[in-house]
């Protein structure tokens, strides 16, 4: 951040509660970025014993990972992932289960993840946010190292499923 969002003084920095911070120079103003996460929620949406993956818009051809979205101002994060499996990939769905909250430090987010019954296995996608998709057998899904991927092999566990995990940036198909 390097102007101020009130003010729009030139942002320094500066270390408050023993972190160093953006802050507004500006004593009249002082806003300080604290960069706190931002809340993601994310789907394991299960139909068939197959689980969907989808593939958003600007991602790498072999990158699939699980719905999400952002929480909408006065919604709780069930409410969340439920509009966001409905708006993405045209599903209604039931939640089944809270999966856990997972790190995601690399882009500032704290996922929320649960686990999802399909109604159905119809498909429409939201062509603006989701370019692929794919239902893949739950016995043959394989977590990736990243993010949401921790939760998928936490949920397997409690199937008596043991897998390895993936990185993407080893995959080159
Ligand atoms: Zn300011």
């Amino acid at each position: 951040m390097r102007y101020c969002p009130q003010c729009s003084c030139e942002m320094a920095r500066r270390e408050i509660g023993g972190r160093e911070r953006a802050v507004c120079p500006n004593r009249y103003c002082g806003f300080v970025h604290w960069d706190n996460p931002v809340p993601v929620v994310g789907g394991i949406v299960e139909w068939d014993n197959q689980v969907i993956l989808v593939r958003n818009v600007g991602w790498p051809e072999n990158w699939y990972g699980l719905v999400t979205g952002f929480l909408e101002a006065g919604e709780m994060p069930d409410e969340a992932i439920l509009r966001e499996v409905k708006e993405e990939i045209g599903v209604d769905a039931t939640i089944e289960s809270f999966i856990g909250m997972y790190e995601f430090y690399r882009k500032n987010q704290l996922l929320i993840i649960y686990h999802l019954r399909a109604h159905s296995g119809d498909v429409v996608v939201m062509e603006d946010e989701i370019a692929d998709y794919k239902w893949v057998a739950i016995d043959k899904v394989k977590p990736w190292t990243a993010g949401t991927g921790r939760a998928l092999r936490d949920w397997l566990r409690t199937r008596g499923i043991e897998r390895e995990m993936f990185d993407f940036s080893d995959v080159n198909n």
